[in-house]
C-alpha cells in the first residue's frame, strides 16, 4: 500500500513542500492545483521536481463545479477540463479529483451527472487520464459517498472512479458500512483526513481543523476497517487543511502525517480478518507499549545551581539513596520516586543543561519489555538515542520525547532491573521520619501549543494510552490548552500544556527554557496535611492561596471550617468529581519555571482544573513579587 499526502496540507513553496515530503518518507504527492497556480515553476518542471523528489504524482485537485450544468456553462465546464487536462500531460499527472458542485446554476438529477462523467471520461481516456469524483460534505446536491458511487456506476466508464475522503463521510456521520460492498477498481484514490468534533458549519470545519488521523475525534479507523473489506489495495493519501500546520515546520507535520498512517495500518493489520486483505502494512509493529510507572526522573544541574535543588529535595523528604559509580549523579529517593541528579560536566545531562538550564533532561518509564518498545517507536519515526556508556554500565533504550528530552525503557526481563545496583553505590540511608510521598502521580510539561497535536499522536501512537478530551485554562495573562494523555490505571499520567500567549506561566516557562519541557512534577501522598506541616517545618515556602478561594469552597462544597482553616495554613486546594476527592499543594515556582505538587487522589480522576486558573494566579503573583493583601 503506497502512501500520499497533500501539497495543501504542509507550510512552504512547493519546493520545500515536496522536500518536506519525501524526506518523510511518503511514496507519493497530491498537487492541490492553488499551489501549482501560485508556483512560479512550469507544469514540467514541477513534475520533474516531484519525480526528482522520489515521488509519484498521486493526483491532480480539486476540478470544482463540473456536473449537472445546463449550456453554455455544460461547454464551458468541458473546455476547462481539457485545459486542466493539458496541464496533467505536462505534470505527468494521471488521474485528476473531481469534487462536486458548489454552482449556483448546477440541476439535479443522478443521471444526468452520470451523462457528464460518461464524456468527461471519454475525453479523459482518450489523454491515457483518469478522473475520480468526490462528494464534498457542504455541496447542496452532492454531499454524499453513496450519491457519487451511484453517479459513478451509472457513468459506467473504466476511466471514471470514485474518490472516497474521510472527512466527508464522517464529518456527516454516513454509515461507513456503505463502502465495503464499492467494487475496489472503482475506488480510485482514498484521502483520509481526522478532525476534533466541533459545533460548526462543514466547509469551515474542514478548511481549518483538519489533522492527522489519530489526532482528532472521528473514526478515521471505522471508515478505513471498511475500505480494507473491498480489498483496496491503492494509495492511502493525507488531505489536511488545518491553520496551523500551514504556519508549522512542513517538517515535522510531513512526519507526523507519515506517523499517522503507520499507526493506523498498525491498527488496521492488529483488527484484520481472513476475509479482509491488503491494506495493512507488512510488517506488524512490536505491540503498544505497557507503561507500568515512572522508573526515575533526571535532572540536568551544573553543580552551582544544584544546591537550590537539592535543599529543595531535602525539604521535599528526599534522601540520597545512591551514587553513580563513573559519573557526577545521584539518586534521590522517597517511597517509590527516583529522583537523579545529574551533574555531570559531560554527556547528554550536560549538553542539555547548557541549552536549557536546570530542566528535566529524562524520565525513564517502566515497560513490559524496553527493547520492543524501543523498536516500535522507532517504527514510528521517533529519534532513537544511543549515549556511550562505561564497560560494565547498562545501556538503556531510550528515545528522543518533548522538547528533546530523553524517553528511557526499562523492564524487568533484562539486566536493565538491576539498573539502581549495576550503575550506583548504594548510601546508607539516615534514620528518618519515614516517606511523605509514595509514587509520583503526574508529569506536566508546557509545550509550543502548535506542538501539542504532534506529542499526543507521539504518545498514543506508542504507549497504550487514552486522551482525555482537552480542555481552555485561564492564565490571567492568556489562555492555556490543557490535554491529558494516561494509562487506564494512571501508572502514567501526563498533562501537556500548550502556551497561546508567552506570557502565560506556560509561555514563560517555553521563552526561557528555549523550548518545550516539563514543568511540574506532581508527587502522591496518603497525608497531604502532615506532608503540608512537615515542607513547612523543613523551612520550604509553599504557594499561598487566598482567601476568597477557600470562601468559595465553603459554598461549593460544605467544607468544615476545621477542614479549611487546615487546607489554609498550607495552601492546599480541593476538588471533587461524581467518586472521589482530590487535594493538592504547590511549591513556589523557581526561577519562574519548575515547581512540585503534592497532591492526595481518592478515587478521583481529574487534575484539579477547576482550580488551575486560582493557582496559575498565584504563581504569577509570586512570580511578578506582588504583595498579597490580608483580609
Ligand atoms: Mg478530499
Ligand atoms: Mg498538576
Amino acid at each position: 500500500m503506497k502512501t500520499s499526502i497533500a501539497t495543501v496540507s504542509v507550510s512552504g513553496e512547493l519546493p520545500e513542500k515536496l522536500a518536506a515530503i519525501a524526506r518523510a518518507g511518503f511514496d507519493g504527492v497530491e498537487i492541490f492545483d492553488a499551489d501549482f497556480i501560485s508556483t512560479a515553476y512550469s507544469p514540467r518542471d514541477v513534475g520533474k521536481m516531484v519525480r526528482d523528489a522520489g515521488l509519484e504524482l498521486t493526483l491532480f485537485q480539486p476540478f470544482r463545479d463540473f456536473e449537472g450544468l445546463p449550456e453554455p456553462f455544460r461547454t464551458q465546464a468541458f473546455e476547462r477540463a481539457e485545459r486542466k487536462f493539458d496541464v496533467m500531460g505536462e505534470l505527468g499527472a494521471d488521474l485528476m479529483l473531481v469534487c462536486s458542485s458548489l454552482s449556483p446554476h448546477a440541476l439535479p438529477g443522478l443521471e444526468r451527472a452520470a451523462a457528464d462523467f460518461r464524456e468527461l471520461g471519454e475525453r479523459a481516456a482518450k489523454r491515457g487520464l483518469r478522473v475520480g469524483y468526490e462528494a464534498l460534505a457542504w455541496a447542496p446536491l452532492i454531499h454524499d459517498h453513496r450519491d457519487a458511487w451511484e453517479i459513478v456506476r451509472r457513468a459506467d466508464h473504466p476511466a471514471v472512479g470514485l474518490i472516497l475522503d474521510s472527512f466527508h463521510t464522517l464529518s456527516r456521520g454516513i454509515p461507513v458500512e456503505s463502502i465495503a460492498s464499492i467494487p475496489k477498481e472503482k475506488l480510485f484514490i482514498v484521502q483520509l483526513a481526522d478532525a476534533p468534533k466541533l459545533q460548526l458549519d462543514y466547509l469551515s470545519w474542514s478548511r481549518h481543523f483538519r489533522n492527522m488521523p489519530g489526532q482528532g475525534d472521528l473514526d478515521v479507523l471505522g471508515f478505513m476497517r471498511n475500505v480494507q473489506a473491498t480489498g483496496y489495495d491503492g494509495v492511502i493519501s493525507l488531505e489536511i487543511f488545518n491553520d496551523q500546520f500551514r504556519s508549522g515546520s512542513a517538517r515535522s507535520v510531513a512526519v507526523d502525517g507519515k506517523r499517522s498512517l503507520i499507526y493506523l495500518m498498525d491498527q488496521l493489520r492488529a483488527g484484520k480478518t481472513a476475509a479482509s486483505a491488503t491494506v495493512a502494512q507488512p510488517v506488524a509493529l512490536p505491540p503498544k507499549a505497557e507503561v507500568k510507572g515512572v522508573e526515575f526522573i533526571e535532572f540536568a544541574v551544573s553543580k552551582a545551581d544544584a544546591t537550590e535543588l537539592e535543599s529543595l529535595l531535602r525539604a521535599l523528604g528526599f534522601h540520597i539513596a545512591g551514587r553513580h559509580r563513573s559519573k557526577d549523579v545521584a539518586l534521590w529517593r522517597q517511597g517509590g520516586v527516583n529522583l537523579v541528579l545529574n551533574k555531570d560536566p559531560e554527556g547528554f545531562a550536560h549538553s542539555f543543561y547548557i541549552n536549557h538550564g536546570p530542566s528535566v533532561c529524562a524520565v525513564g518509564l517502566a515497560v513490559d519489555d524496553a527493547k520492543a518498545v524501543a523498536k516500535r517507536a522507532e517504527s514510528l519515526m521517533a529519534e532513537p538515542f544511543m549515549q556511550a556508556v562505561v564497560q560494565g554500565e547498562l545501556e538503556i533504550p531510550a528515545i528522543r520525547g518533548i522538547g528533546g528530552s530523553l524517553i528511557y525503557f526499562i523492564d524487568d526481563k533484562s539486566n536493565l532491573k538491576d539498573l539502581w545496583s549495576v550503575d550506583f553505590h548504594a548510601e546508607p540511608e539516615a534514620a528518618g521520619q519515614g516517606a511523605m510521598v509514595r509514587q509520583i502521580d503526574h508529569m506536566s510539561y508546557s509545550t509550543e501549543y502548535d506542538e501539542m497535536l504532534s506529542w499526543i499522536l507521539f504518545f498514543t501512537s506508542i504507549f497504550n494510552v487514552d486522551k482525555l478530551p482537552g480542555q481552555d485554562i485561564a492564565d490571567p495573562v492568556g489562555l492555556i490548552r490543557s490535554q491529558v494523555v494516561q494509562t487506564t490505571d494512571g501508572a502514567l499520567r501526563l498533562a501537556l500544556n500548550g502556551a497561546q500567549s508567552m506570557r502565560t506561566l506556560a509561555g514563560r516557562f517555553i521563552e526561557e527554557f528555549f523550548g518545550s519541557g516539563m514543568q511540574h512534577l506532581a508527587l502522591a501522598t496518603a497525608d497531604i496535611f502532615a506532608a503540608g506541616r512537615r515542607i513547612k517545618a523543613n523551612g520550604l515556602d509553599l504557594l499561598p492561596i487566598p482567601k476568597n478561594y477557600y470562601d468559595d469552597l465553603v459554598a461549593r462544597f460544605q467544607l468544615s471550617p476545621a477542614l479549611i482553616e487546615q487546607m489554609s495554613e498550607c495552601g492546599i486546594m480541593y476538588d471533587r468529581d461524581e467518586v472521589g476527592e482530590y487535594f493538592q499543594l504547590y511549591t513556589k515556582t523557581f526561577d519562574d519555571r519548575f515547581f512540585f505538587e503534592i497532591v492526595q487522589r481518592h478515587n478521583y480522576s481529574g487534575f484539579g482544573a477547576p482550580n488551575a486558573p486560582v493557582r496559575l494566579a498565584a504563581q504569577t503573583r509570586f512570580a511578578r513579587n506582588l504583595a498579597v493583601p490580608k483580609h
